[in-house]
């Protein structure tokens, strides 16, 4: 027999599923990628993602070929082309990770559909993506929790599959046709920090990661210019590591540093569940509590400045000019420069998840859309009315102004957790620095908050 493997958000041979299924039922096996305009047009295709992405189907194919292997591309649409490479291949099964997205769901329906009707089997494999797949686990009279912690003591009493090792060797039929595999360096306007991808280089993090620094990751998750998260978001947007995978070890770890990053984990499932059951919450609200936002020139100039990193506040400056240099933005950046721009600036969320979604590495349209509503109080959050104040925020995070001081080079000399609040230098003192002044002035954005969210 021959089994077609169709690799999607799963760039993986270790703990895969659908590939173990089939080298274990197949003489012949062919592991599949296709890239399809219409995941393109749906706002993938953005410069730092498909870099990452050419780097994990690169690492991918290597692995295949020293299993005697070999990765197929093909391009098009998805559904034509896994129907086009079964017939010649007279393929008898296909294997594929379950997608959780509208896309991803109609996807299926349509091959399933077409395999069918040319006597081809299709498996759709769960858990391959999350941990627990969506619909899982629900609360009594709802196909989904709004709720986080609840989800997480369901989601933490749940098996654990355990992980699968690779496939030794991998057996591929000889004629089939494959387009070249996009490399890295043919993609224009990368950052220019952007992460290496590819399953090598994650199982290498997250290995490094678990040993060396886990143990501190509850205190110093939060240290802005320690940088002491695992970094592996990536890797799990595209499924060069597994997050099954991630659990069990760091479980296996133990300790409280360990437990906090499998409950990030488990928000990772958490969101997927949401937007599995509401596919509608990647544009709208999750719960409209707020609108009538800021519209208008003055608004696209704070907008313009927001995007720029040059708002006037450090920290959030700090935070939007390493999502341009790395293409990824610490979670504590993520969180206020989103509260900055959606409950300070008061201007729709949707425009600050756009400009992430342009850049981020791991931009994912359940983690991105669905963390920003929560920061923006249209979301799953229980604390809608929390606003982060920029200045509170930096000097708790940033004591001394370390990250303020490597992405605003232009305040390096500003001793101290002083660099927070560079208005308060008088004149000269002031004018020798080349940084704006504040766009908005906290305390009006604040009433403008109050003012708007005594409308619900
Ligand atoms: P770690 O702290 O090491 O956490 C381990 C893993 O847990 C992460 O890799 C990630 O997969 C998951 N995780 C951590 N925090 C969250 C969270 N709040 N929600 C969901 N999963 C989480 N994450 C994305 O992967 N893609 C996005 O597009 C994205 N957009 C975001 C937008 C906003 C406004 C906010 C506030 C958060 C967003 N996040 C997103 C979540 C989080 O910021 C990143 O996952 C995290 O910063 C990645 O760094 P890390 O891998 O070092 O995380």
């Amino acid at each position: 027999t021959v089994s077609v493997v169709l690799f999607t958000s799963d760039l993986r041979l270790h703990d895969h599923p659908p590939l173990r299924a089939a080298v274990d039922a197949a003489d012949e096996v062919v592991p599949l990628f296709v890239r399809d305009p219409a995941v393109d047009r749906a706002g993938f295709a953005v410069p730092n993602r498909l870099a990452f992405l050419a780097d994990c189907l690169t690492d991918l194919d290597a692995g295949l070929k020293e299993r005697g292997g070999r990765l197929f591309v093909r391009e098009g649409d998805t559904v034509d082309e896994v129907c086009a490479v079964v017939r010649r291949a007279e393929a008898d099964e296909v294997h594929m990770a379950a997608g959780h997205s509208a896309f991803a769901r109609e996807r299926e329906r349509r091959l399933r559909k077409e395999l069918e009707s040319a006597g081809c089997r299709l498996y759709v494999h769960d858990a391959v993506t999350t941990v627990v797949p969506p619909g899982d686990v629900t609360p009594q009279g709802s196909d989904h929790y709004a709720v986080f912690t609840p989800y997480l003591r369901r989601w933490s009493a749940e098996p654990l599959r355990a992980p699968l090792a690779a496939p030794r060797a991998v057996r591929v039929p000889s004629g089939l046709r494959s387009e070249k595999l996009p490399g890295r360096a043919s993609v224009a306007d990368v950052s220019e920090a952007l992460a290496t991808g590819g399953e090598t280089e994650g199982r290498r993090r997250l290995g490094a990661w678990l040993s060396r620094h886990a143990d501190a990751y509850e205190t110093r998750h939060d240290d802005l210019a320690g940088d002491a998260t695992s970094r592996l978001s990536p890797f799990l947007h595209f499924g060069a590591v597994s997050a099954t995978e991630a659990v069990h070890r760091a479980r296996a770890r133990g300790g409280p540093g360990a437990d906090a990053f499998v409950r990030q984990l488990c928000w990772r499932d958490f969101h997927q569940q949401v937007l599995a059951a509401r596919p509608e919450t990647a544009v709208e609200d999750y719960r409209p509590r707020l609108d009538h936002w800021r519209r208008g020139a003055e608004a696209e100039a704070d907008l313009r400045a927001w995007r720029e990193g040059r708002t006037g506040y450090p920290v959030v400056d700090a935070a939007l000019r390493q999502l341009a240099h790395e293409g990824w933005m610490h979670n504590r950046g993520r969180l206020l420069t989103a509260s900055f721009l959606a409950k300070t600036l008061y201007i729709d969320w949707r425009e600050g998840a756009r400009h992430f979604l342009s850049l981020l590495v791991d931009g994912d349209v359940a983690n991105n859309q669905l963390n920003w509503q929560w920061v923006a109080g249209t979301g799953t959050d229980t604390r809608p009315h929390r606003v982060l104040n920029p200045v509170l925020q930096g000097k708790r995070y940033d004591p001394h102004g370390a990250y303020v001081r490597r992405w605003v080079p232009e305040l390096a000399e500003l001793p101290g957790a002083s660099i927070h609040e560079p208005w308060r230098l008088k004149g000269l003192d002031r004018a020798s620095y080349e940084y704006p002044d504040p766009i908005v002035d906290l305390a009006d954005g604040l009433a403008r908050f109050r003012h708007a969210r005594g409308r619900d």
